[in-house]
Formats: C-alpha cells, sequence, structure tokens
C-alpha cells in the first residue's frame, strides 16, 4: 500500500497505464450486494464535498469511484482510504443517483479482505471475535451496572459454535491471509 504524507496532497504516477486496468472490476463490483448502484455514478462530487473524512484521507469517496469506473482494481483494494470510512452515510443522502457509496465501500472492503488487504486493526477485531466471542472484553463494572438496573446477566458466546459458522463462512481464511500477509511484511 502506498503511504500517503497527509500534509501533502495525494499524488500518483500519471497518465494510468493500460497494464494497471481492469476493465471488468467495476462490473465486479456491481454484481455483488450493495455495489448495484455504482454504474450509475456521475462522478459529481457531491459525496466527497459532505464525507467528515475527506479532509484525512488519500481517496475521497468520488476519487475511488473514478477509480473504481476506470478499473484501478489493485490499487483501490490496497488503499488506506477505504478502510477509514465512517459509515456515517452522509455521501448516499447526499447522492442524486442513489450510488450508495457506503455500501460500496463494504463491497471494496470484502473484496481488499479476501486478498490479504483488510486493515490490521478490522483483523485484529475478527480475531476477537473468533477467540472470545466478542470484540471487547466483559468487565465486571459493566455487570454490576446491568444488575443496578435491573438487566439480566449478559451470556457468554459460544465460542465453538462462532467457530465453526466463522469458518464455513470462510472468516478463518480470510483471517489467515491478512495475518500471513503481515508477517510476509515484516
Ligand atoms: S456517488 Fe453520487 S454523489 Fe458521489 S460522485 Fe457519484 S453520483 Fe455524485
Ligand atoms: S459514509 Fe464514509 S465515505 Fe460516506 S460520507 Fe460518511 S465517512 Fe465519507
Amino acid at each position: 500500500m502506498e503511504q500517503t504524507d497527509k500534509s501533502k496532497p495525494y499524488r500518483r504516477d500519471l497518465p494510468v497505464r493500460d497494464d494497471e486496468i481492469d476493465n471488468s472490476f467495476k462490473y465486479e463490483i456491481a454484481n455483488q450486494v450493495g455495489g448495484e448502484g455504482l454504474l450509475h455514478c456521475l462522478k459529481c462530487g457531491a459525496c466527497s464535498g459532505g464525507c467528515p473524512v475527506s479532509a484525512v484521507i488519500d481517496y475521497r469517496p468520488r476519487k475511488v469511484l473514478g477509480n473504481v469506473l476506470l478499473g484501478m482494481k489493485d490499487e483501490v483494494l490496497a488503499s488506506e482510504s477505504i478502510w477509514l470510512c465512517a459509515a456515517c452515510f452522509t455521501c448516499e443522502e447526499r447522492c442524486v443517483q442513489q450510488v450508495n457509496f457506503t455500501d460500496v465501500v463494504t463491497v471494496l472492503r470484502n473484496m481488499a479482505s479476501r486478498e490479504g488487504n483488510a486493515a490490521p486493526g478490522y483483523v485484529k477485531m475478527a480475531e476477537m471475535v473468533m477467540k472470545n466471542g466478542r470484540v471487547t472484553a466483559r468487565t465486571s463494572s459493566v455487570d454490576r451496572m446491568r444488575e443496578k438496573l435491573g438487566l439480566p446477566p449478559i451470556q457468554d458466546p459460544d465460542v465453538e459454535q462462532l467457530g465453526k459458522i466463522m469458518k464455513a463462512g470462510g472468516l478463518v481464511k480470510v483471517i489467515e491471509a491478512n495475518k500471513k500477509k503481515e508477517d510476509d511484511a515484516k
């Protein structure tokens, strides 16, 4: 993944070369749940204008969409930007074309994860769920608070069952692929 100095505008080598373009990329996304609206994007930029994380990402929503439509598969799937979306849905509210960019981001994250490009924090969270059934530890203060409020105690999840479901759904393989890529990069 190309590292970006956030104090400077993002720049890459131009023009884009033919061998960087995968013309089927946009259809791959449009054929998945959440990606259906992609091909209607006008690249008007209304999504970028309202995006609260635009100031700190190398690719704003319009740029991600432009690169997706152009077929820059490797670059988009290696981009840090797709992992910094806060899922606030402002882009979806502003979009006149119902592209549903937040959902497109989910599709991109899934594709990036399968290639071992998931953000490390997300891999850690998935591991925590696999090991403990939750992403945060259960604390005695929460237990006491629930008791005080008259709420039932938190039930511990069946981690064995959860592991089986994660394995059957392919998530264990995705975690392993991402950890291997992380180790290889050290
Ligand atoms: S996703 Fe919608 S708001 Fe964003 S550039 Fe495309 S058409 Fe415009
Ligand atoms: S959902 Fe993500 S991309 Fe859309 S405006 Fe919010 S932070 Fe930006």
